[in-house]
């Protein structure tokens, strides 16, 4: 498709040694048991960017026992909130400090554009700030209403020893969406990136150790589900798992975990919708809907992959969404322009494309892409901006999570058929609303079932707000004060005051 808008030119500056992954267990960096390893190719260039060390079962063991004698000895989860704020302050400047680094091994494994990695480390650093502002904040309950003879504390404390389960398609972001905040309230943990995306949390790793964190408060296992995720999920050890990734993953971990009970958070997928209304600010719309579903490629929990637009405006909608995708810079991550990189794994591009020709075939109208893209001088692989209308709200295009730049358009006359489609579905992560109505978007926001609401915007986040699915995108929050619940247990602790309690043994009885 030459009327697309393809950069080639890349200021490419990939290392000529892939970069060395071990595990972090105790405080040190270790090579598997078995000497087993993987490498990571990278998908736009197709170069190795990672060899890694593959963790099997007594890698995973060792780092389970580290992180559970961590916590236990008390060293990390009895210090004070300001201690723990210092480090996790040190570990954000840190991320600033090694920004560069971070950002160039984020998009050579994960294929995502140079420029936006970058803002994801600065908006990890930023995270870690806040929470480490949360740490200093911790406080439980006191009841002193009991009557005279009681005084009632509710503490809160760490959960203990946490799982953390990473995807590939927000590898630093997401990890410091979770480990800040496991940290910050105490907490010691056990980590496992993707097998796609391993080099970046290993970085996390030195700076933790460079920041102070005492040995064993994090330890970080590389490999696969299969057995690394496997016994994170089922170690008698581990007293909560947090996990990022698909419902069929999420659906297994809760399975996996029920054996011991442990507290379970997921963040899983979404096929997100975006209602417009003809009375919306039009240019706005289409420019927040193009950046919605092209934005990692598409490989986003939160893509706005699921239009539903007014009938009376879709045919107008349509053809300026497809004017503006054209535009839209894909090609390769290296170029500081691009804003579409690659896809992560050629089978991957195949699942997506599978989707397209399936809906298709199903009678949906391909208006723009469908198919491979090519990037002159890029061996890795990439998809066309797609834009589907005439699609169904049975196809699966509508309902499954595509994870691809590909946008499917659904109509709707009235609000209320437009809140029936967008609530005819598995999923529930976010949704939005399109209208110059405070009145329609009210009702959006309070009738959508969704995590997050956003009107007249798509995907703005910040720390203090918290994220997190309804339905089967999910259970539990992260970020704000709630990300920070999740990691705590309360203890309540009752008090009698003086020698009031009344024997409930008679001592005159002989
Ligand atoms: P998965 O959900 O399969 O993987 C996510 C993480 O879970 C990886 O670290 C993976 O390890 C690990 N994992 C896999 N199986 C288990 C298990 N049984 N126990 C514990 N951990 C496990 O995502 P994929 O990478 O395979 O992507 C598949 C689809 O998932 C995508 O097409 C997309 O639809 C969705 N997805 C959603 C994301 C979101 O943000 N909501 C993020 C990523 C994917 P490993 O892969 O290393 O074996």
């Amino acid at each position: 498709m030459s009327d697309l808008n393809v950069v080639s030119i890349s200021e490419a500056k990939i290392p000529s040694e892939p970069f060395i992954a071990c595990h972090l267990i105790d405080g040190s960096w270790r090579e598997s048991a078995d000497g087993e390893t993987f490498d990571r190719v990278s998908p736009s260039h197709a170069s190795l960017v990672t060899r890694a060390s593959r963790g099997g079962t007594r890698d995973v063991d060792a780092a389970i026992s580290a992180a559970r004698l961590a916590f236990d000895k008390g060293g990390w989860s009895s210090t004070s909130g300001k201690d723990r704020a210092t480090i996790l302050l040190r570990v954000a400047d840190l991320v600033d400090r090694d920004r560069e680094r971070i950002a160039l091994l984020e998009t050579l494994e994960s294929g995502k554009p140079i420029s936006q990695a970058r803002a994801e480390i600065e908006g990890a650093a930023d995270l870690w700030r806040y929470a480490a502002s949360l740490a200093r904040t911790l406080h439980g309950e006191s009841y002193n209403s009991l009557g005279n003879d009681f005084l009632g504390l509710v503490l809160k404390e760490p959960v203990g020893v946490v799982s953390i389960i990473t995807p590939w398609n927000f590898p630093f972001l997401i990890v410091s969406q979770k480990l800040p905040f496991a940290l910050a309230t105490g907490c010691t943990a056990v980590i496992k990136p993707s097998e796609m995306t391993p080099a970046t949390t290993v970085v996390l790793g030195e700076l933790l150790i460079e920041a102070g964190l005492p040995a064993g408060v994090v330890n970080i296992v590389l490999g696969y589900g299969d057995p690394v995720g496997t016994a994170m999920t089922t170690d008698k050890r581990v007293d909560m798992v947090t996990f990022t990734g698909s419902t069929g993953v999420g659906k297994a971990i809760v399975k996996a975990a029920s054996g011991t009970l442990k507290k379970v958070s997921l963040e899983l997928g979404g096929k997100n919708p975006q209602v417009i209304f003809p009375d919306a600010d039009l240019d706005s719309a289409v420019d927040a809907v193009v950046f919605g579903v092209y934005f990692n490629a598409g490989e986003c929990c939160n893509s706005g992959s699921r239009i539903i637009v007014h009938e009376d405006i879709a045919e107008d909608f349509i053809a300026r969404t497809v004017e503006v995708s054209r535009k839209v810079p894909f090609g390769d991550p290296l170029d500081p322009s691009t804003k579409v990189g690659a896809i992560i794994t050629p089978g991957h591009q195949q699942k997506i494309d599978a989707y397209v020709q399936d809906a298709a075939k199903a009678g949906a109208q391909v208006r723009l892409g469908g198919a491979a893209l090519e990037v002159p001088g890029l061996a890795g692989q990439f998809y066309q901006p797609t834009v589907i209308a005439n699609v169904k709200g049975e196809m699966p295009i509508a309902r499954e999570e595509v994870f691809g730049p590909v946008l499917t358009v659904l109509t709707f006359r009235t609000l209320e058929e437009a809140i029936e489609k967008v609530n005819d579905a598995d999923y529930g992560l976010s949704a939005g609303v399109w209208s110059e109505n405070v009145h329609t978007c009210l009702e959006f926001a309070r009738r959508a079932q969704a995590g997050t609401v956003w009107t007249n915007t798509w995907m703005d986040g910040f720390a203090e707000l918290p994220f997190g699915g309804v339905k089967e995108s999910g259970q539990g929050r992260e970020l704000g004060t709630y990300g920070l619940e999740e990691f705590l247990e309360a203890k309540t602790v009752t008090m009698r005051i003086g020698r009031t309690r009344a024997p409930w043994v008679d001592p005159g009885v002989e």
